[in-house]
């Protein structure tokens, strides 16, 4: 099973991910985290990405095509795989459907985590002091937000017309969202 979860900065994503994974035996594919490694490592696309990351824009869609086509390809996540944060934009959106066909597998499921702003600045505030992320500040934390509402409006309809669309509320505490994704993905092996 393929599973995409998207939603704003804060909306639960990667923790969300992280019990799903476990629960069925899944890979947590995370662009973000992706990134931030490059940036960690100090690698010449890490030094590229950077300043993009931290001003809370999006990073190319080449580049992270290509982080992703990299998983896709590897017949060891074939249909294992959670793609936590991509795609963001409809160009990727298309991409990544592509690079599945291309490679025999489909998307199952897509979950959108829902989440209002105020909540997403008092969850990244309480965030910035655990992980220390660099983009993890209100003012990023807003760009983020505009990031996020500007393009996604597409990839939802492109997922509603698709029929694979189930819209989660993220303001609901982990473990309700967490019980109610569970339930999601029960259904959908059917
Ligand atoms: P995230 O960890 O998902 O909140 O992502 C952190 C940051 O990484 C985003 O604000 C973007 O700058 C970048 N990023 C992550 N995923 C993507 C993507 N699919 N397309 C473009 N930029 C991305």
């Amino acid at each position: 099973m393929n599973i995409v979860i998207f939603g704003p900065p804060g909306a639960g994503k990667g923790t969300q991910s992280n019990l799903i994974v476990k629960k069925f035996n899944l890979y947590q594919l995370s662009t973000g985290e992706l990134l931030r490694k490059e940036i960690k490592d100090g690698s010449e696309l890490g030094k590229k990405i950077s300043s993009i990351i931290n001003d809370g824009n999006l990073v190319s869609d080449e580049i992270v095509g290509n982080l992703i086509e990299k998983y896709i390809t590897n017949n060891f996540y074939k249909s294992r795989l959670i793609f936590d944060g991509y795609p963001r934009n409809l160009n990727q959106a298309k991409h990544l459907d592509d690079l599945l066909k291309k490679n025999d597998q489909i998307i199952h499921i897509v979950l959108k985590l829902s989440v209002s702003l105020r909540t997403i600045k008092k969850r990244i505030l309480e965030r910035k002091d655990l992980e220390k992320r660099t983009d993890d500040n209100e003012e990023t934390a807003i760009k983020r937000y505009e990031t996020y509402e500007n393009n996604i409006k597409p990839v939802i309809d492109f997922y509603k017309k698709s029929n694979l669309l189930k819209v989660v509320d993220g303001e609901a505490s982990i473990s309700e969202i967490s019980s109610e994704i569970s339930r999601l993905i029960e259904s959908n092996k059917g």
